[in-house]
Parts: structure tokens; C-alpha cells; sequence
């Protein structure tokens, strides 16, 4: 579904991501974990071309990225982050409605994925009409994802979707993405640093650091064939 080969970025001389060679599979949750500055958010970036690479080349959809139109290419992609970057002066139902309005989606359809959206996220339909300073972090956090998924996007980009939220609300959220997962059989892509996060979400898990990759598989390949003690340590840390 997303390809890397050989790809590099580099920021004013300092190289965030080296020869990354990477195959994020259809229909696969897969999770970029790694220390901080390791080059995940940049990696994500690229995908939805926030950040242009260098060289090498990436591939959507078995086509490259560079020869697709960006805002076709973008509406096909759903993107959350941790700053969720809601619209202060929209409604729960507006701002999940953003993309589906920019589509010129009916309102009847609209109004029907709206209240579709929020049931699977789990939101009362009481927050409705609700500001986003009028909702807790978590429920910023589903009504950012909510809007992400609102056009039926083909991939799932997110970048520390929950990274400000107790522990509590942070797994009832992973837990709601590994169902939503499931559902609609949806290729995900999403960063962390949080380990047992991404242990707990991912079919396909990538270690990168220093910009590399250092390992990927699934996390039982990976926790039971460690490659080296950068792997073992940074696993071995969360227990
Ligand atoms: P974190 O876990 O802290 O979010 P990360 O793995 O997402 O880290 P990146 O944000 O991809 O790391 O950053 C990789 C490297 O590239 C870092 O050294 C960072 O300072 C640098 N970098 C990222 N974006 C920019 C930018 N726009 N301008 C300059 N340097 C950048
Ligand atoms: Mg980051």
C-alpha cells in the first residue's frame, strides 16, 4: 500500500531519515516506535508529502507520490495528531464534517456519517453541538480521529494520537482503534514512543533510530529474535 525505497530527508544538513526502505502492507496496522527525533514524524510526513523528500522513492497505491495530484492524494488519506488542531470555533459535528463538506458530500449523508462516526468512537450524541473547549483531552482526541476517518479514507496516518491522555483514556482509545481496525479493515499507519502501545496495536512493528530502521516484523518476531542490544534494550525497557 506504502512503499519506501532508499528514501532520505535531510534538514539543513542533518539527515532525519537514511536509505529507509519500508513496505507498509494493505489492510496492516503498522506502528513506527523509536526514540525521540528517531525520524518517525518525518517518515509519516512524507507519506502525505508535509515533508518532501530528498531521494529514493515512495509509492501510494503502487504509484508514486510525486506523480499524483497531492490534494486527491490527501483526500485518500486520513491524518490525526497529538495537537489534534480541532477548529476552536466549530462544533463536534462540524468539525468531524470537514473533509465530507469540502467533498460536497449531501447534508442527509453528512448528518448520517456524523452520527455513525461518533457512535463508533464512542462520543454521546449529546456532544453534538459541543465546542471543543467544552470536551475533555479524550474526547478531542476521538472527535480528531473521527474527522480523519469522516471521507473513508484508504490509509490512516497518526502521529501520537493519544500521547497527552491518562493511561486510563489511553488504552479505552487503543482499544477503540484495534476495533475500528478490525471493522473496517483499514490500513493504519501510526507513531509512538509509547513501547507497550505500539507491542499491544501493531501487526507490522518498525524500530527506527538515528533515521533507520533497526528491526521490523511483527512484535513477536521482533521480541523474540532481537537483532541487537539496541532492540533488546529499548524492549526490554518497558517491562
Ligand atoms: P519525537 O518522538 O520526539 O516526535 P520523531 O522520531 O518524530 O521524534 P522527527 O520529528 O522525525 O523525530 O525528527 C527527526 C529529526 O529531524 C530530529 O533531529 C528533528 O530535530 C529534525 N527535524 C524534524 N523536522 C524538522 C524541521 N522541520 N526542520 C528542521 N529539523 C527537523
Ligand atoms: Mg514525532
Amino acid at each position: 500500500m506504502i512503499e519506501f525505497e532508499h528514501v532520505s530527508k535531510s534538514f539543513s544538513g542533518l539527515e532525519a531519515v537514511k536509505d529507509l526502505s519500508l513496505n507498509l502492507r494493505e489492510g496492516a496496522f503498522s506502528v513506527l516506535v523509536g526514540t525521540s527525533g528517531s525520524g518517525k514524524s518525518t517518515t509519516l510526513k512524507m507519506i502525505n508529502r508535509l515533508v518532501e523528500h530528498d531521494s529514493g522513492i515512495i509509492r501510494f497505491a503502487g504509484e508514486e507520490i510525486r506523480q499524483q495530484p497531492v490534494l486527491e492524494m490527501r483526500r485518500r488519506m486520513g491524518y490525526a495528531i497529538q495537537s489534534i488542531g480541532l477548529f476552536p470555533h466549530w462544533t463536534v459535528a462540524q468539525n468531524i464534517a470537514t473533509v465530507p463538506q469540502l467533498q460536497k458530500w449531501s447534508r442527509g449523508k453528512i448528518d448520517q456519517r456524523i452520527e455513525e462516526l461518533m457512535a463508533l468512537l464512542g462520543l454521546e450524541p449529546a456532544l453534538r453541538e459541543r465546542y471543543p473547549h467544552q470536551l475533555s483531552g479524550g474526547q478531542q482526541q476521538r472527535v480528531g480521529v473521527a474527522r480523519a476517518l469522516a471521507a473513508n479514507p484508504e490509509v490512516l496516518l497518526m502521529d501520537e494520537p493519544f500521547g497527552a491522555l491518562d493511561p486510563v483514556t489511553r488504552t479505552a482509545l487503543q482499544q477503540e482503534m484495534s476495533r475500528i481496525h478490525r471493522l473496517l479493515g483499514r490500513t493504519i499507519v501510526l507513531v509512538t514512543h509509547d513501547i507497550d502501545e505500539a507491542l499491544r496495536l501493531a501487526d507490522h512493528l518498525v524500530l527506527m533510530d538515528s533515521g533507520e530502521v533497526i528491526q521490523q516484523g511483527t512484535p513477536l518476531e521482533i521480541l523474540s529474535h532481537p537483532h541487537n542490544d539496541f532492540v533488546r534494550t529499548f524492549f526490554g525497557s518497558s517491562e
